[in-house]
């Protein structure tokens, strides 16, 4: 089919890598940057200690598909992820971009720009190349916190999800706005940020216990006049995944947080599992590992796209997780 050719040269997984600048904490405590990046490939610089305790340095090479530096704009990320998997999402694709690392590493910072700057692409195909031809554009965004759904338009409404026997996932009183406005799209992104678990303790140590999963959905009416119920034809989701060192939180003396650690450390393993399969066209993959799997069922199915971007802080102090966030990265690719 002339379609299925539209859309195969658009690689299924994309794995990107995007450091940030060195913050104002990290100079004050003068912390060292210790990645070295080039075009698509980065050296880590850890420093270690010998038995005698003096300090030698081990470097860790890694090879992505790209490596975006601490220059690189919001723009161009998006450029480099999103901007290519757009017009194939009116070719019944879904696609997923993920933003994965630790807590501060720069996954809101990355991830929140990048609905606005695809939906503006989105309704301009709508306006101009699709004009008249019943497409519409949907926009829903939920949160997964400590394995329940909670609805980020609706007053965080606790959510459940079905799932229809034909791989569809429905999100059962989930809030779906339509939108013909990029105007719209800023304000739901910002009501939706803004309702993000934040809980007492401030906004970054909370989020980060939570999945934030943003949705732009492409529907068309039956017979493309608008007079019967639109169907879904394509989706685009944004992830902004939980701090990945909350896996870690296994061993807390805290019940709840022990609970979400163990939860976060699921969702991510089974993450990894199933776009691992993805990529080996395998027939089975593993969705029950997780909620988040569960949920993103549908657009692991079929004709899918995934990009995973992996952020990293810059410094030494960070060393070990940002190896972890490599080692990740590298066994998705
Ligand atoms: P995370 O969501 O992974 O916890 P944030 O996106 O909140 O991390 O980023 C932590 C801090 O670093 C924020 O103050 C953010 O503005 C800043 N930051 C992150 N990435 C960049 C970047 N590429 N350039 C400049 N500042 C950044
Ligand atoms: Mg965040």
């Amino acid at each position: 089919a002339p379609d299925k050719e539209k859309t195969s040269n658009v690689a299924k997984i994309k794995v990107v890598v995007r450091k940030r600048p060195l913050n104002k904490k990290e100079l004050a405590k003068n912390e060292e940057d210790i990645i070295e990046t080039h075009f698509n490939s980065l050296t880590v610089h850890e420093t270690k200690l010998k038995v005698d305790l003096t300090e030698y340095v081990e470097k860790h090479e890694f090879v992505f598909d790209a490596v975006l530096n601490e220059e690189v704009s919001n723009d161009e990320v998006y450029r480099e992820t999103v901007e290519p998997i757009v017009p194939i999402i009116f070719q019944r694709t879904k696609a997923t971009c993920f933003a994965y690392g630790q807590t501060g590493s720069g996954k809101t910072y990355t991830m929140k720009p990048l609905p606005l700057k695809a939906s503006r692409d989105i309704l301009r195909l709508m306006h101009h190349t699709y004009r008249n031809q019943g497409f519409q554009l949907f926009f829903s965004f939920f949160e997964i916190y400590g394995g329940k759904l909670f609805d980020l338009l609706n007053d965080r409404k606790k959510l459940c999800m079905r799932e229809d026997g034909k791989q569809q996932v429905c999100i059962v009183g989930l809030q779906e706005y339509r939108v013909s406005e990029v105007e719209t799209i800023t304000e739901l992104i910002e009501k939706g940020s803004a309702a993000r678990s934040t809980g007492t303790t401030g906004a970054n140590e909370e989020s980060s216990r939570s999945h934030a999963i943003l949705q732009l959905a492409i529907k068309r009416s039956g017979d493309g006049s608008g007079s019967k119920p639109a169907r879904v034809v394509g989706k685009l989701s944004f992830i902004d995944l939980a701090g990945s060192e909350r896996g870690a939180d296994t061993t807390d003396n805290d019940r709840q947080t022990r609970m979400e650690g163990a939860e976060i450390n699921k969702s991510l393993l089974a993450l990894k599992e199933c776009i691992r399969a993805l990529d080996n066209d395998q027939g089975h993959i593993p969705f029950r590992g997780s909620k988040l799997t569960e949920v993103l069922r549908d657009s692991f199915v079929g004709d899918s796209r995934t990009v995973m971007i992996s952020c990293i802080s810059p410094s030494s102090g960070s060393c070990e997780h940002t190896l972890n966030t490599l080692r990740y990265a590298d066994r998705v690719k």
